[in-house]
Formats: structure tokens, sequence, C-alpha cells
């Protein structure tokens, strides 16, 4: 068995065992390979286990394996979007997760109607403040969706967070506690183009508790795929 098919057999084991825990269906967790570390032999492999969805944060590194895989599996942009970078990610990827300001959903906007397309999006929070992380703050969420509902060709699809970086995994619950309220409330509202069922959270470290404070996709990349490079 190669590395990553064991990583792979790990992760749905304990994906598993968490959902039991909490009472959850796992089927209702999916993963994200996070292929942003592996070259593209390793990003195949994936595919070729039958991991359908993949995530890349960097416009460049994702449009090269792209052009090789590209018709296979589902692809996520996960990282920070520039305004001019739209055009080629609307055209590759089928979900972005990094919706952090309004200047980009205006661009995605502009973007998607011109090729008649409907974006499903996560609107990217900052919960736990972080100065050198991307994402709106808690208090900026509710004109940002109110508005962003109003456009035609995006869809708010879900909220993405990433928790501060610590030792201790239990530490992050607090964040991701959050990011589920702040769903509920904007639920609430019951825009159309706002029904953000979903809630993009955990990483390797933290994809446990994650599960348990209700992640319906988890985002994995060294725990999962490894990582072979910078
Ligand atoms: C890199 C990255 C991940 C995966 O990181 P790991 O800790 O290696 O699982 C998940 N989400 C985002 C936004 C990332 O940039």
């Amino acid at each position: 068995m190669s590395l990553l098919q064991q990583n792979y057999q790990n992760v749905s084991l304990e994906i598993q065992r968490v959902c039991r825990r909490v009472g959850r269906d796992p089927r209702t967790v999916r993963v994200i390979a996070v292929t942003k570390y592996v070259d593209i032999p390793t990003a195949e492999e994936a595919l070729d286990l039958g991991i359908e969805h993949l995530g890349e944060s960097r416009v460049q590194e994702a449009m090269r394996k792209w052009d090789q895989l590209g018709e296979r599996g589902t692809w996520h942009f996960i990282g920070h979007l520039q305004r001019n970078k739209v055009k080629e990610v609307l055209a590759r990827f089928q979900y972005i997760h990094s919706l952090d300001r309004f200047s980009l959903a205006e661009e995605i906007q502009k973007r998607a109607e011109r090729v008649n397309k409907v974006i499903p999006c996560f609107v990217q929070i900052n919960v736990a403040q972080e100065e050198q992380k991307h994402g709106l703050l808690r208090s900026e969420v509710e004109d940002f969706v109110r508005q962003v509902s109003t456009f035609s060709h995006l869809k708010l699809v879900g909220l993405m967070t990433m928790a501060p970086y610590t030792e201790e995994a239990e530490e992050t619950r607090p964040v991701f506690q959050e990011l589920k309220r702040i769903q509920r409330q904007i639920q609430k509202w019951d825009l159309t183009a706002a029904p953000v069922p979903h809630l993009s959270m955990g990483m390797s470290r933290d994809y446990q508790v994650a599960i348990e404070e209700g992640a319906t996709w988890i985002r994995l990349g060294s725990t999962l795929v490894g990582r072979t490079q910078e």
C-alpha cells in the first residue's frame, strides 16, 4: 500500500470514528485533498484512489496541475485570490473558498456573467481576528452577505475559516463553534442566494475538532497527500 493510500485509509477511519462519536453521518463530511505541497504525480495518485476533490491555493501552481489533470476531479480554490486572476480561476475551479472582500465578489460577478456561470463561493471569515490572515471580520459579515446575495452569478454556499495555529487542536474549538453560530445567523436572514449550508473548516491538525463542530468540507494537505515541496 502506498503512503497516500495508507493516509487516506487513516483519514477515512478517523472521520468515521469522530462522526460516530458525535452522531453524524460520515457521508456529510467531504474531503478536499490540498495538493499545493505536492507534485503532479501525487495529485494524480489521489485522483486514482478515488479522491475527487482537489484544493490549490496558488493560481500558477494550480494551472500546471490543471493542464495535466483538469478533466478529472473537482477543483477548489482555497488561497488568497487576486482580482486579475479571477478569469483563470473561473475557467478551472468549481468552488472558491476564499471570498474575503467586496471587490473580489464584484469581479467574480462580472466574469461569471460573461461566461454564464453561477459560482459557488464560501465566505472566508477571520474568526480569530488574526492580523496576518485574510477573511472578513465578524462585524463585516452582515453587510457583506446581504450585498453579495443580490449578485446574480454568485451563490454563497458556505463559510470558510482557518483556525489559528496551535499545538493543541482542542484550542481551535471556539473558532469552529463561532463559525457555526455565524452560519445559523445568516440562515435566519433566509436569503435565496446565501443558503450557506456548508462549513469549510478543519485542516490536518484540527479536522477532528472541526468535524465535531459541524464541518462539511475538510481541507487536508500534509496528513493526507503529504508535503514534498514548498
Ligand atoms: C494549506 C492549506 C490547507 C491544508 O493544510 P494542512 O495543514 O497541510 O492540512 C487547508 N486550507 C488552506 C486554506 C490552506 O492554505
